[in-house]
């Protein structure tokens, strides 16, 4: 059975990459009929927080990207991998090295003043036949995998292909932290928690960012001296800003949550993000369910994808579109709630919402929009100076007369408009204009007639006459 999983350290927000990894690999479970698992991260104490957990669940949460296992905290399972580092020492494939940093740095400054590059030297390595150094007082050790020194370490990555590294590159990994309490192992480190955990939980294939592709070698040597497996990695590139430079801060919002803020759908989200770095033809737009179906652990990217924020936009805008007027109500009723303006999301704003999606890449335009029928208008002193003029003032007031008397609906105000045009003999723009500056604070909007079918009467009049 496949069985994936993201695991996002809890020292921020979810960002978008992570959740463009969580989202590769939730696709790739579901469409094998798999499991997708959630792991956090959190052995770096100093930077890992309750919050930083409950913001990257959340977020997941807003993407609908449901694991089936999890959450599993690394901190709760430091047990696990002493156990594991014992097994190993006794086994030989682990051994103690009581280097102190300054005996370290000495070693790396002696290599590289021959022009060597810096790595272990393996003076604690046990050998057949080696003597290793008397074993010093008072310096707790670390404890140190015993990586092979010769051959190569090849895999077949799922997104770059067949990579091939040489264990001479690979010094011999410290997997577990000393110890203040001797005779103790000490906090395993991250590596190797990884590895112990992708064994534990079973985990056939590992998806996630390029940036830790160096660490696969070293991590496909531990599984190897265990015994275990492998599971099958694919390091997807990652997402660059405008600039070419990795996507960060500098380049806006990358935290998944300041979307939702920012008024984009989860599903149109769900569709940009899958489309950095994947593709399925020249498709743009579709739905999660074809997604999954299509998402086979083919036709990943090599190269780096570049984030697009005015094709997310388009994307967004095509969701909001499609998006049944009801569904957008609770959604910009919610940002008005963010604005301080109290709205039900009721029939009328479903209303609102059908009068204006076609025309908005967020749900935060939308409540731009859907915001004269909650609030104040303030017209410009421009649009006022060039639109509601004394010339056509009197006819403002005549379709303020007449809009009193009729039954309201968009047929009998846009006969009162007509007859207002008539009395007047006025163009259409002229009276329009006027009225759509008074009543929306704007001159441009959809036609009159439908934009002030969804005002009360009253406030339509009294806007109508506030000149
Ligand atoms: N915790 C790592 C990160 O947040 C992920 C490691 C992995 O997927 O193996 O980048």
């Amino acid at each position: 059975k496949i069985r994936t999983r993201i695991a996002p350290s809890p020292t921020g927000f979810l960002h978008l990459g992570t959740a463009r990894t969580a989202l590769f690999s939730w696709a790739f479970a579901r469409h094998f009929g798999g499991d997708f698992i959630l792991r956090i991260e959190d052995t770096d104490e100093a930077r890992s927080t309750q919050e930083a957990v409950d913001q990257i669940i959340a977020a997941m949460k807003w993407l609908d990207l449901g694991y089936d296992e999890g959450p599993f905290y690394q901190m709760q399972r430091l047990d696990r991998y002493r156990e594991v580092i014992a097994s190993m020492l006794e086994a030989g494939t682990a051994y103690h090295c009581y280097c102190t940093p300054a005996e370290l740095d000495e070693m790396r400054e002696a290599q590289r003043a021959r022009g060597d590059k810096p790595r272990y030297d393996g003076r604690w390595r046990p050998e057949p036949g080696k003597v290793l150094p008397p074993v010093p007082e008072g310096v707790p050790p670390v404890i140190r995998f015993r990586n092979p020194i010769d051959g190569d370490v090849t895999w077949d990555d799922l997104v770059k292909g067949p990579i091939t590294i040489s264990n001479r590159e690979l010094d011999d990994l410290v997997i577990a932290r000393p110890s203040s309490v001797p005779g103790q192992v000490g906090t395993p480190t991250y590596n190797f928690c990884v590895v112990v955990d992708d064994l534990d939980m079973q985990i056939t294939h590992v998806i996630r960012g390029d940036d830790h592709v160096n660490n696969t070698p070293r991590q496909i040597n531990i599984l190897r001296a265990l015994g275990a497996e492998l599971p099958v990695y694919g390091h997807t590139p990652m997402i660059l800003g405008p600039d070419g430079e990795k996507l960060s801060k500098r380049h806006g919002a990358v935290s998944v949550l300041q979307y939702e803020e920012g008024g984009y759908l989860p599903a149109a989200m769900i569709n940009y993000l899958s489309r950095l770095g994947w593709s399925h033809g020249d498709d743009e737009v579709y739905s999660r369910e074809q997604l999954v179906s299509w998402f086979d652990g083919t036709h990943l990217a090599k190269s780096a994808a570049q984030w697009d924020a005015a094709k997310l936009n388009w994307v967004n805008g095509q969701y909001i579109k499609a998006t049944p007027d009801a569904d957008l109500a609770p959604l910009v009723a919610a940002q008005f709630a963010r604005r301080g303006i109290a709205a039900k999301a009721d029939d009328h704003l479903a209303r609102v919402c059908g009068l204006f999606k076609d025309r908005c890449a967020t749900t935060v335009e939308l409540a731009d929009w859907a915001q004269m029928y909650f609030a104040d208008v303030s017209p410009s002193a421009e649009d006022l100076a060039t639109h509601v003029t004394d010339a056509v003032k009197p006819a403002l007031a005549t379709l303020a007369d007449k809009l009193a008397t009729v039954e309201w609906s968009k047929a009998a105000i846009a006969a009162a408009i007509k007859e207002t045009l008539a009395a007047h003999s006025l163009k259409m723009p002229v009276l329009a204009h006027a009225a759509r500056v008074l009543v929306c604070g704007r001159a441009q909007t959809p036609s009159l007639d439908a934009v002030l079918e969804l005002f009360d009467k009253e406030s339509a009049m009294k806007r109508l006459r506030a000149f």
